[in-house]
């Protein structure tokens, strides 16, 4: 299995692409141009840690390119891909909606499913940052997004954000490392 990263021109936010064989998931959706051409054979689908613009906003792109990718978020996740308000994009140049919410698939908190054969990943929530946070945990990697980027401080001063639920993600995030390679949603300044 292959992890590649991708830091976006956005803010920095970090776009992944897990791919085993000739199956690629991705985590996040920055800058499409450079994102797909890491990806080996067909996409399964994407994993949104969290609807902030600067996590989601090369999504119409990239259904543009591949029409029937699902797109798995929670609950609040969901209502972020379709809020430019709720993303904070209306505050940027370019606002960003979803154009497909069909292609939305809701988690629930410990949801499993499998990436590849024998290779599954769970959805964890973990709100604070944003209410529609999700930390994405396979058997080696654990993918953040905002709520647990080593040696950074979580931002807690958005709308929406929610100091106290932040430090208790934390922790939980914190026990499910447990050796796990921390895959967060920017650069992690311990690296
Ligand atoms: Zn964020």
């Amino acid at each position: 299995m292959i992890i590649s990263q991708v830091v976006n021109t956005v803010f920095n936010s970090c776009s992944y692409v897990i791919s085993r064989g000739d199956a690629s998931w991705m985590v996040d959706c920055g800058d499409v141009d450079r994102i797909v051409p890491l990806l080996h054979g067909r996409l399964q689908g994407v994993l949104l840690t969290h609807a902030h613009f600067d996590h989601i906003y090369g999504l119409n792109h990239l259904m543009a390119m591949f029409p029937d990718v699902p797109v798995f978020t929670n609950r609040d996740g969901r209502e972020g891909l379709l809020s430019d308000k709720l993303n904070f994009s209306r505050y940027h140049e370019k606002p960003f909606i979803l154009n497909s919410p069909g292609n939305i698939r809701l988690v629930e908190d410990g949801q499993s499913f499998d990436l590849f054969e024998n290779y599954s990943v769970k959805a964890i929530y973990t709100p604070g940052h944003s209410p529609g946070c999700v930390t994405w945990v396979t058997g080696d990697a654990i993918f953040t997004g905002d709520s647990y980027i080593p040696g950074v401080k979580t931002v807690t001063i958005l709308p929406h954000s929610d100091k106290e639920m932040a430090a208790s993600s934390e922790d939980l995030i914190r026990s499910m490392v447990n050796g796990r390679q921390v895959y967060p949603g920017h650069p992690s300044q311990l690296q």
